[in-house]
This record gives structure tokens, C-alpha cells and sequence, in this order.
């Protein structure tokens, strides 16, 4: 065979071959153009999302698929190589930080909300046409006691991830000490099923990248069917609360996260050049769940964080960790104080610094959980979202644009997941510094 044959020109080389950044951005940006333009004339809107929604489903559809498979193997494989008392200590480490920079996030959601004033002169009155929500929130013990599963494989079939972590720990702990077995043929058999799930980890991101491939199809579809639907929308009296919530969004991101890295001497921008496919990639789908195939790659291929540690503080993250969530539900609080005459107080806003820091802890990591839990916070405060209120009113707004809001939320709960997860790495002298030249 001759050489000129060997590297025979494929079809798509044009598409293969560029930058996949460049690519998804582009992406982003004109299905932002599209969106909007779609979004002046209703009557276009449907047809477009009928027609396109095959396309972003299909993208999301991909990255769930490899969720579990994911969280699974990367944590058998990472436990069973860290040693349990490195294990536990890197379990306070992000815990520690996971709190305190949540609760700081509320605290800067409601400064930019006192300083901003969203919804401030609109008295809404109430609609009996909406309808209320109770939200209930589980007890303490009860969320405690969930995060031991009663069948590992029923939680693995459902994406509950706090008990596949859970059980993931545990057997991968277990491997690492049958590895010591002194029968030589089961001290064979768990390096070898070390060696599988590690294998089977290294696959599935694998499998990542190729899925990435599709991605400025599904950004596209994904981003102008937003826009089309909820832009026009955010425009109107809605516009101060997207603003506020975006300022919040992007003071944390630059003081805290920066602030973090600097402490820690890691170079802010490397670490955005390094993050940012899962932060792009959590805008669109707005699901930390559905991001976590490529957060953990990000993380482990382009920012050097060892699977021992990004394996456990990524999933448990993209499950607690809620950084956009705890700002959004602190502006989104607000708002509704204001818009329904009932400015919160210095008492009701400490009171929300506690409650949205929890709520944000229990928000599922998946599109619009964030707004489910602000009943809660609302609940915590006094404001009643019942049927017909002013309240009601006003928090039906918020849901109106709530994709818009989930979009820069979730990017930045994914953001937060992967700051954390290389400082404890950097303090466990454990993260790949070649990789911040
Ligand atoms: N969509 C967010 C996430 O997956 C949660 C939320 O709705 O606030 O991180």
C-alpha cells in the first residue's frame, strides 16, 4: 500500500480536525443568534423544536448513558488506590470546602440583591389561576440512612448517586485490602478486577471523547431552543433578576474560585483552559449529573487530578455541591420579597443564608431541581407559595425563565466541583503541576 493511500483524506476531516472548543463555541453562540431571532416569531418556535429536538435529546441521551458506568468504575478503581486514612481526610478536606463555599454563595446572591433590587416596585398581585406547591423536605436521618443503599444494583439502575458512591467506596476499599490476601489466587483475582475497572474507567472516558464529537450539534439545538422559548421572556421586568443572578454567578466565579486557586498557587486561567468543556458542557444541559463523564476526564486528563481523589469529590459534588444553586436561590428569594411588596428583612435574609445553604445541598443535579428546592427556601421565610398568591404569582415568573438561570447555575455548581477537587489534590501533593505550565 502506498503512503498517499494511507493517509487518505476522510470526509469530515474539516469537522474532526478543528478545535472542539472552537467548534462548541460556535456552536453556542449561533444557537443563541437563532434562538433569539426564532423567539420574535412565535409561530416558528414549535416547528423548530419539533423538528430539532431529536438532536439535543440525543446529545443528552449520550452523556447519561455513561454516567453511572462512569461514577462506578473511576471510584472502585480510585479507592481502591488511595489508603482509607488519606481517603478520610480527603473526605473532610472537600467537605470543608464545600459548605463554606456554598453558604458564601448565598451570602453574595443576596449582597448583589440588595444592591440591585430586583423586582423592586412591581406589586404583583395575586392569580388563582396558579397553583401553589407544598415542597417536603425529607428529614435529616432519613437523607442519612438513604445514602446506604439496600441494593447497590437498584441504585446503580436509578443514577442515585450518593449510594453508588457509597458502595463504590466500600468495594473498592475491600479490593485494596484483598490485594493483600495471602492466597495467592485471590490476591491475583482483585488485582486483576483492579486492574478491569480501572481499565473499564480509562474506556468509558474514552467513550467521552467521542461523544464530545457531537457536541456543537447538540449545544446548537439545545441553546436556540432555550432562547426561542424563554428569551423574550427575560427581557421584560425578569431582565433585573437574570442580571443579578449572572453578576453573582461571575463575582464568585472570579473572587472566590480565583481567589481559592491563588492560595493555592494554581494559575486561574489555566485552570478555566482545562475546565472549560464541562462548564460549557453543563450550560446546555444544565444537569451536574449529566456533565460527570466529562468533569472527571476534564478533570483527571487536562488538569492532572489523580483518579484516588476526583473519583469521590466529583460525584459527591455534582450531588451536594451547588454553589450557582445557593446564589440563584438567594437572588430568586429577593426578587419575590420585592416584587410582592415584601422586602425581606435582616432576620429572613440570615435565615435564607442557612436554609438556601441546604437546599442547595439537597438540589438534585439535574435541569430545574434549583427551583423546587426556592419553595422550600421561600417556605423557611414565611412567604407561602399557595394557590392564587402574589407569591405564587411571582414565583410562577421565576419559572419562566428558569432554563436561562439553570444554564449559568449548573456551569457554575460544575465549576465549584472541580476547584475543590484540585485544591485538596494540591494539598495532598497529589495534582500533576505539569499540567498548570
Ligand atoms: N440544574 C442544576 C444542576 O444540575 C441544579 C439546579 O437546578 O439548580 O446542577
Amino acid at each position: 500500500m502506498s503512503a498517499a493511500s494511507v493517509e487518505k483524506k476522510g470526509w469530515f476531516d474539516w469537522y474532526f480536525k478543528s478545535n472542539l472548543l472552537m467548534r462548541i463555541l460556535i456552536a453556542l453562540v449561533a444557537g443563541a443568534v437563532v434562538g433569539i431571532i426564532l423567539g420574535f416569531n412565535p409561530g416558528a418556535v414549535k416547528p423548530f423544536v419539533d423538528y430539532s429536538k431529536f438532536f439535543g435529546d440525543l446529545f443528552i441521551r449520550l452523556l447519561k448513558m455513561i454516567v453511572v458506568p462512569v461514577i462506578l468504575f473511576s471510584l472502585i478503581a480510585g479507592a481502591a488506590s488511595i489508603a482509607p486514612s488519606r481517603l478520610g481526610r480527603v473526605g473532610v478536606k472537600i467537605m470543608v470546602y464545600y459548605l463554606f463555599t456554598s453558604a458564601l454563595a448565598v451570602v453574595i446572591g443576596l449582597a448583589f440583591a440588595n444592591i440591585l433590587q430586583p423586582g423592586l416596585g412591581m406589586s404583583i398581585v395575586g392569580d388563582a389561576a396558579i397553583k401553589g406547591k407544598a415542597a417536603e423536605a425529607p428529614t435529616l436521618i432519613q437523607t442519612l440512612l438513604n445514602i446506604v443503599p439496600t441494593n447497590p444494583i437498584d441504585s446503580l439502575a436509578r443514577t442515585d448517586v450518593l449510594p453508588i458512591i457509597f458502595f463504590a467506596l466500600v468495594f473498592g476499599l475491600a479490593i485494596s485490602y484483598v490485594k493483600d490476601s495471602k492466597v495467592p489466587a485471590i490476591a491475583k483475582g482483585a488485582e486483576t478486577l483492579f486492574d478491569l475497572c480501572n481499565a473499564a474507567a480509562e474506556t468509558m472516558y474514552k467513550v467521552v471523547s467521542g461523544v464530545m464529537q457531537y457536541a456543537p450539534i447538540g449545544v446548537f439545538v439545545l441553546i436556540a431552543t432555550v432562547f426561542a422559548q424563554q428569551g423574550a421572556k427575560a427581557i421584560g421586568p425578569l431582565l433585573m433578576v437574570t442580571v443579578t443572578v449572572y453578576l453573582g454567578l461571575l463575582v464568585h466565579l472570579v473572587g472566590v474560585y480565583g481567589g481559592f486557586l491563588a492560595i493555592f498557587r494554581l494559575g486561574f486561567f489555566k485552570f478555566l483552559k482545562g475546565a472549560n468543556e464541562a462548564m460549557i458542557t453543563a450550560f446546555v444541559t444544565r444537569s451536574s449529573n449529566g456533565t460527570l463523564p466529562v468533569t472527571m476526564r476534564v478533570s483527571e486528563e487536562k488538569l492532572g487530578i489523580p483518579r484516588g481523589i476526583c473519583s469521590f469529590t466529583l460525584p459527591l459534588g455534582a450531588t451536594i455541591n451547588m454553589d450557582g444553586t445557593a446564589i440563584y436561590l438567594g437572588v430568586c428569594a429577593m426578587f419575590i420579597g420585592y416584587a410582592t411588596g415584601n422586602p425581606l428583612t435582616f432576620n429572613q435574609q440570615a435565615t435564607v443564608v442557612v436554609t438556601a445553604t441546604l437546599a442547595s445541598i439537597g438540589t438534585a443535579g439535574v435541569p430545574g431541581a434549583g427551583a423546587i428546592m426556592l419553595l422550600m427556601v421561600l417556605e423557611s421565610i414565611g412567604l407561602k407559595v399557595t394557590e392564587g398568591s402574589a407569591i405564587a404569582a411571582a414565583y410562577a415568573m421565576i419559572l419562566g425563565i428558569d432554563a436561562l438561570l439553570d444554564m449559568g447555575r449548573t456551569s457554575l455548581n460544575v465549576t465549584g466541583d472541580i476547584v475543590g477537587s484540585a485544591i485538596v489534590a494540591k494539598s495532598e501533593k497529589e495534582l500533576d503541576l505539569a499540567m498548570w505550565k
